[in-house]
């Protein structure tokens, strides 16, 4: 089945900028993350003669453009997660998704794949044997994953049940497409394993506070992300915390 990706160029925290949409088969096709629009992203919309609409999660730079499509295609969300679909895009769906859900177009089926973890309601698109990925994986670097939205052991189940599915190709939001799925998302494991161990051991030495635990768990400098690096070190606390390893109330962190 066809895919076909159009970048847009519009503002993101992203690393390198910009967000890619994709369209999904041949004849009422799906039109994926369209984060903003442009003349190319129309010309490929109607060659491939889009009927739905949908988006992988609801940041701005994933839904911008739905808005555009929405009086042409039918707008899909997760169900459950209407009303903040809503208030994300500017518009109200005219359908509802599980995981699991599939959509039919000319070309062939597309299965909506459950993959929370950068957000709760994110999920990737099984286009035959590759997915689209949204900000599950990127190609170099990593996706944010920090609290209180991000979930860092939901992140690491749906890149390990990816994995086990052993894509042929990933088509991410951000960054260059994935040729090597199960290379670049056995990186992105350990790097957040690699994360977690300096953590624990931090937590283990007697460090307590976030910001402590931070600066021990990065070895480089990041004060000038300092609120993404504690925001991802407390998803890590939390991970941690759920699962036994250390005693966590959201101000200190104690060895379990
Ligand atoms: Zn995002």
């Amino acid at each position: 089945m066809r895919i076909e990706r159009v970048d847009l160029d519009i503002s993101s925290r992203a690393p390198g900028g910009g967000v890619a949409a994709y369209v999904c088969g041949d004849d009422d096709a799906i039109l994926v993350d369209p984060g903003g629009d442009s003349d190319r992203l129309r010309e490929v919309v109607a060659e491939a003669g889009v009927a739905h609409v949908l988006a992988t999660h609801h940041h701005p730079d994933h839904v911008g453009g739905i808005a555009a499509y929405a009086d042409e295609a039918t707008v899909w969300a997760r169900r459950g997660r209407e009303s903040e679909f809503e208030r994300a895009s500017g518009v109200s769906p005219d359908r509802t998704f599980t995981p699991a859900t599939t959509i039919q177009t000319s070309g062939g089926t597309v299965e909506i794949v459950d993959t929370p973890g950068h957000a709760p309601e994110h999920v990737a698109l099984r286009v035959g044997e590759s997915f689209v990925t949204g900000d599950l994986a990127v190609a170099e670097g990593s996706v944010v994953v920090g609290a209180p939205e991000g979930d860092m052991r939901a992140y690491l189940s749906s890149l390990r049940r990816l994995h086990a599915r052993d894509p042929a190709c990933l088509y991410p939001g951000h960054g260059t497409v994935i040729e090597a799925p199960r290379a670049v998302l056995g990186r992105l494991i350990a790097h957040r394993l690699d994360r977690e161990d300096r953590v624990l051991a931090a937590v283990d030495a007697g460090t307590e506070t976030l910001e402590a635990i931070t600066d021990a768990a990065y070895e480089k400098d990041v004060s000038d992300v300092a609120n993404l690096a504690r925001a991802t070190v407390e998803a890590h606390l939390e991970k941690l915390a759920v699962e036994g390893a250390i005693r966590w109330n959201g101000q200190r962190a104690r060895p379990a």
